[in-house]
């Protein structure tokens, strides 16, 4: 290659819409693969890029101030534009439109997240907070640190952590939950129905196949007539792709929102990449498109992304293949998931539920799929790494907490 086409090379604008984990990753991953070009990075928020994770666990809790990402942004050569919302695309121009004008790109990468589901009729009702930024833990601090009562509609992830850092500042706490258990959209009946006693446990209601009718100033309002008084209602009851800003952008959406990249990531139009929560990508390995609203996707991601700009082609990047991974700490628990289950696989556990520490795993014709782990990282991390390698298991041994997974690998 000369030093002309090198330079063409790594001289093209790249900009990242969105400044949250993936958007970040992608500007710092582009870096760390020799990309030398300009990277301008946006995001709508004012403050600097920071971690979300802490945000329902230390920072709620006053634990830590903040979560920023420790970068140094000016040292890598990243241009940061915050509180500056992209509101469309015009690809046929390269060109992003934004709250303070046309920003013009060669590599645009979408980045813009999720954003939480929002409960009908509540809007603009006193009270009524969501969990996705900085700003809405800074606006449910105060109210963890007085100790007021709380209505937690939804028993999703989200809702298990508040509900825990509620307990855990002293609030009463109760949690009104749609479905027969918690957790009914991630983990079959099963498996999540242990985890009901959780909330018991921790001194928090749980009010599961309750539908909220409406919510009022100071209380909500279940739909069989029930009352229940709250200071404030967090209401986590999911997110979806932060992707309206692209209605009218020719970039192909799926039928919830997610933009539908390949597996380099790359839209369906030219020049134009989107990795994190507001991207889904075709898995080889489970046979599916898969949506990942987890923080290891905005990590693992970002770097098949940047490597296929900083090439441009030129190099073997691997497809984006991941086995999904995440974690949740909620009423004391460490919870991990890696993989990706089908209700057709075949959970198999590894312990009883009743105790502090166990595991399951799916089995898809005797390959581990899937494990997830209550206290038992060890089984996380050798099971991942068994799925990762499509191994088969002996599921007769794996049923034996006492045996290491690693151990039941079958030649
Ligand atoms: C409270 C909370 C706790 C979590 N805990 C865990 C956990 O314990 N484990 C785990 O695995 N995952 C956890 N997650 C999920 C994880 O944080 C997300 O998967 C991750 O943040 C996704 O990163 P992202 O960059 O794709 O999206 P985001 O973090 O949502 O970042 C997107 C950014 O884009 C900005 N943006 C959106 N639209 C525009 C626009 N039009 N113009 C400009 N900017 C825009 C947004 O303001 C935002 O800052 C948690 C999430 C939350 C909310």
């Amino acid at each position: 290659m000369s030093e002309q086409q090198r330079a063409e090379r790594t001289e093209r604008r790249v900009v990242v819409a969105g400044a949250g984990m993936a958007g970040v990753q992608t500007a710092v991953a582009l870096r760390e693969q020799g990309f030398t070009g300009p990277v301008t990075l946006i995001g709508a928020e004012p403050h600097q890029p920071y971690d979300r994770p802490p945000l329902s666990k230390a920072v709620l809790l006053g634990k830590a101030e903040e979560s920023a990402f420790d970068i140094d942004f000016e040292a890598l050569g990243i241009t940061l534009r915050l509180g500056c919302e992209v509101t469309g695309v015009r690809a046929g121009d390269h060109e992003l439109d934004t709250s303070e004008g046309p920003v013009p790109y060669d590599v645009l990468v979408l980045a813009t997240g999720a954003e939480p589901v929002a409960l009908p009729g509540s809007d603009g009702v006193p009270g009524v907070h969501l969990l996705r930024t900085l700003d809405d833990a800074a606006r449910l601090r105060p109210v963890l640190e007085a100790g007021h009562p709380v209505v937690v509609v939804g028993a999703g992830w989200i809702g298990a952590e508040f509900a825990t850092a509620a307990r855990a500042a002293g609030c009463e706490v109760t949690v009104v939950e749609a479905a027969d258990r918690p957790l009914a959209g991630a983990l079959p009946a099963e498996v999540a129905a242990p985890m009901a006693d959780w909330y018991e446990e921790s001194g928090a209601r749980l009010l599961t196949g309750a539908r909220v009718a409406r919510v009022e100033s100071g209380a909500v309002v279940l739909d069989d007539g029930r009352t229940l008084p709250a200071d404030a209602v967090v209401v986590g009851i999911g997110a979806r792709p932060a992707t309206g800003w692209l209605a009218d952008s020719g970039i192909a959406l799926g039928p919830e929102g997610s933009v539908t990249a390949d597996a380099a990531l790359r839209t369906s139009v030219p020049d134009v990449y989107a990795v994190g929560d507001c991207a889904s990508f075709p898995s080889a390995r489970y046979g599916t498109r898969l949506v990942v609203h987890h923080w290891d996707n905005a990590l693992q991601g970002p770097r098949t992304a940047a490597a296929h700009i900083a090439a441009q082609g030129a190099a073997d990047v691997p497809p984006y293949d991941p086995v999904p991974y995440f974690w949740s700490e909620q009423f004391g628990r460490f919870v991990q998931y890696a993989g990706h289950h089908a209700d057709a696989d075949t959970p198999l556990w590894r312990g009883d539920p009743a105790e502090p520490a166990w595991s399951v795993c799916w089995l898809r014709d005797g390959v581990l799929v899937a494990v997830l782990a209550v206290g038992r990282p060890r089984d996380l991390a050798q099971g991942r790494r068994l799925v990762e390698a499509g191994a088969r298991i002996d599921a007769a041994r794996a049923a034996d907490p006492a045996v290491p997974l690693k151990s039941t690998a079958l030649p």
